[in-house]
């Protein structure tokens, strides 16, 4: 582990490393525990479990607390009150909720892996969960306070367990370059050709 010094800090060692590649997550803090969460509100989804096999189906409905755009709960600080089967992630359940998103952040963590490129303790900025296409921004169907438990059983969706193209990889997907305008003209029109 690389260490230095800062000034005021003579005589005390100081870890260069972030906290969540030095500390496993029973190790740290409850603020650092907090900030593993990439803020993708995937695990805020309305679930189904199949009584028969124990599956855990995701669907595109939010919970009743869940603000859509921003991906946040509308009132953190009492949510297990409001919703009582809201549930609480741990350093042990991390391990054994295999119906976490492959990319959540405890999962990753837990499972011993590296933080994506856009989760924002990475990336510096809380936008790019969105911007990955990870986080359910756009995503969902609606509240479950708008449908029925029928109607929530047609709502079975698999992109909740699975990794968008452009999150792939532990840096940003290269940009590509534009193509050359000069193939896409028809001579003399100064219009682009429309492609199928
Ligand atoms: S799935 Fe994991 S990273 Fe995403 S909001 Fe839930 S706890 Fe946070
Ligand atoms: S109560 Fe809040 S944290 Fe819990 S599932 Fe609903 S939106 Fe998410």
């Amino acid at each position: 582990m690389d260490r230095r010094v800062e000034p005021g800090d003579e005589g005390v060692e100081v870890s260069e490393a972030p906290f969540w590649k030095t500390k496993s997550l029973a190790e740290m803090t409850k603020r650092e525990f907090e900030r593993v969460c990439d803020g993708c509100a995937r695990c805020c989804l309305s679930k189904i479990e199949d009584a028969d096999t124990g599956i855990v189906h995701y669907t595109d409905v939010a919970c009743k607390l869940l603000d859509t755009d921003a991906c946040r709960c509308r009132d953190y600080g009492h949510r297990r009150r409001r919703v009582p089967d809201c549930l609480k992630i741990t350093p042990r359940t991390a391990k054994t909720w295999t119906w976490l998103p492959p990319t959540c952040g405890y999962r990753l963590l837990a499972e011993g892996k590296p933080l994506y490129w856009w989760h924002p303790l990475v990336s510096g900025d809380p936008e790019t969960v969105h911007i990955a296409g990870v986080s359910v921004r756009g995503r969902t169907a609606g509240s479950e306070e708008d449908f029925s438990d029928d109607e929530m059983a047609h709502r079975l969706v698999t992109w909740p367990r699975q990794l968008p193209p452009g999150a792939r990889g532990r840096k940003p997907p290269r940009k590509r370059s534009s193509p050359r305008k000069r193939g896409l003209r028809t001579k003399g029109s100064g219009f682009p050709l429309a492609r199928e």
